[in-house]
């Protein structure tokens, strides 16, 4: 599946003859002053082609609740948690049954474990015995395929922030574009989705879990 650099090239070359619509007045002064400053034109700016490739990747999610290991009901004496004992176990059995009790004699029929019981009174959709951690899940990471010896010398590089406007963007929410100035000085940034509408009038399609590498 891998693009020979002479594909990448073709389609670099292809990205830098698409046409894009002329500046209008709707860019803000710190915008066009962050093109000027790098000696470049509205029109000038191009999206950078994306190569994506799915990866696992420590992203932030819904694990198995520590306290009560997923079960519903957990026992509860002297207003501690006894731990329950492992699945499938002899005692797990006794253990679920004496749990349940505990829990419709506190009138806590949905679940009793004080880690994640509140949240399930709450956010309906949160699945039993979970809460919020990291998980390792399949992402689409993007890989911008910037022109060779591209400079990031926008005055707002660096960091989350939209490197064309300074607001914090997301990893997930950004876009690499890029331009060649009249002196053949090829320039990159990564802008913010707002912006990137804005700025180049253009549809974005992006994976809803998706991670733009810079
Ligand atoms: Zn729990
Ligand atoms: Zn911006």
């Amino acid at each position: 599946m891998a693009k020979t650099s002479a594909q990448l090239d073709a389609e670099i070359k292809e990205a830098l003859r698409q046409p894009t619509k002329p500046a209008n007045a709707s860019h803000s002064a710190k915008a066009l002053t962050t093109i000027e400053n790098m000696g470049t034109l509205p029109s000038q700016w191009r999206l950078t082609p994306i190569d994506w490739i799915e990866e696992e990747r420590e992203i932030p999610g819904m694990v198995t609740c520590p306290t009560c290991h997923g079960s519903k009901y957990v026992r509860i004496e002297d207003g501690r948690v006894i731990p329950p004992p492992s699945l499938n176990s002899k005692d797990s059995f006794d253990y679920g049954n004496a749990a349940r009790k505990d829990a419709h004699r506190a009138g806590k029929k949905y679940g009793n474990c004080p880690t994640c019981a509140k949240s399930k009174s709450g956010w309906g959709l949160i699945p039993q015995g979970k809460i919020k951690g990291i998980v390792r899940a399949k992402v689409m990471i993007g890989y911008p395929k910037f022109p060779p010896s591209t400079k990031f010398d926008s005055r707002f590089f660096g960091g989350l922030h939209c490197n064309l406007c300074n607001k914090l963007i997301m990893k997930s929410h950004r876009v690499p574009v890029h331009a060649t100035g009249d002196d053949g000085v090829t320039h990159g940034m990564f802008i913010g989705e707002d912006c990137a509408k804005k700025f180049f009038d253009i549809k974005l399609r992006r994976e809803k879990d998706s991670i733009v590498e810079s």
